[in-house]
């Protein structure tokens, strides 16, 4: 079984060992209260298992943000999900349904369920940039999820494409979320229609700047608006400096780019790929694929259950080395 908790709702679903979706369910994440939270969990878990009719064999969580996945603990601050920040989530969880549970960051989980089940089947090597209303990552080198040495290992929406662009929510400079990420597009694009009561996104917004979004911003962009067409340059000139970076630095089989703002990226993928060639050495783009996406519902619920999955071989792959 695969959950992935996030900031608006949290999904459950039981998945078969060929990546299929069998049934899941939906509910609204309680994000403050932490009693409620956990309830929350056990609740969807025990509703998806009662409409499959059979019991899984464990149970994996995604979760934002950071996570010591060795202790199943949830890291803080989680903004979006206070509720959870430093529960141990996994042990907890645990002892409430009577599996083995496995928790770890969403996008890690998401890169484990495109290795297993989505566009890097059969990879040794995929990184996955996911972006929604920020930029998540997952790394999997030779078959391995990077976690790093406090849980932040592929926190790649924070390195920094511009070291003396503005400041980002996480503290740092000219990050990749601040030109890819939902957030960071419908933010730029209000800067910049500041005062122009005649611009097309804030026509569509109806004249309030707070409710322009990322999408009105690729429309308005599609439409010849050239404040839009400025901003979705520079998502598009910034990702190309990312898949450089990974490219470079990993040189991985597959780049798979999803997430919410994927939909609207994918008419963008040659240009994101000139922007990548800037920066990317060219015989290591050749051999690294670069596919984009878009964003599904499920995509969170098998990549959940794909973590549980790597864990549950990990597990056993330790017990054969310690009995030979
Ligand atoms: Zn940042």
């Amino acid at each position: 079984m695969g959950v992935d908790v996030g900031g608006t709702t949290t999904v459950a679903g039981v998945v078969a060992r060929d990546g299929d979706v069998v049934a899941d369910a939906t509910a609204p994440t309680e994000r403050l209260n932490p009693g409620r939270a956990l309830d929350g969990v056990v609740a969807l878990i025990a509703q998806v298992g009662r409409q499959v009719g059979r019991r899984a064999s464990a149970i994996g969580i995604g979760v934002p943000g950071p996570v010591d996945a060795r202790r199943g603990r949830v890291g803080e601050p989680v903004t979006h999900v206070p509720a959870l920040a430093g529960r141990a989530l996994g042990a907890e969880l645990g002892r409430r349904c009577g599996l083995p549970v496995f928790v770890d960051n969403d996008v890690n989980a998401l890169a484990l369920g495109e290795l297993m089940f989505g566009a890097g089947r059969g990879a040794r090597s995929l990184v996955v940039l996911a972006a929604g209303t920020g930029v998540g990552a997952g790394i999997v080198l030779d078959g391995r999820l990077v976690r790093g040495a406090a849980g932040f290992g592929g926190e790649l929406g924070h390195t920094p494409v511009k070291f003396d662009g503005p400041r980002c929510f996480c503290g740092g400079r000219g990050c990749l979320a601040i030109y890819a990420s939902g957030r960071g597009i419908a933010e730029a694009a209000r800067a910049r229609t500041a005062g122009d009561a005649g611009s097309r996104m804030l026509v569509a917004a109806g004249g309030d700047p707070m409710a322009i979004t990322a999408a009105m911003v690729f429309r308005a962009a599609g439409e010849g608006d050239p404040v839009a067409q400025s901003v979705i340059d520079e998502t598009c000139r910034a990702l190309g400096a990312a898949i450089g970076t990974v490219v470079n630095g990993l040189n991985p089989d597959v780049v798979v780019i999803t997430g919410g703002v994927a939909r609207s990226l994918a008419p963008l993928e040659a240009r994101i790929l000139a922007a990548a060639r800037d920066h990317a050495f060219a015989p290591a783009l050749a051999a690294t694929r670069v596919v984009i996406v878009p964003g599904d519902k499920r995509a969170g619920v098998r990549g959940a259950a794909a973590l549980a999955l790597y864990e549950m071989r990990e597990r056993t792959a330790k017990r054969r080395r310690a009995s030979s």
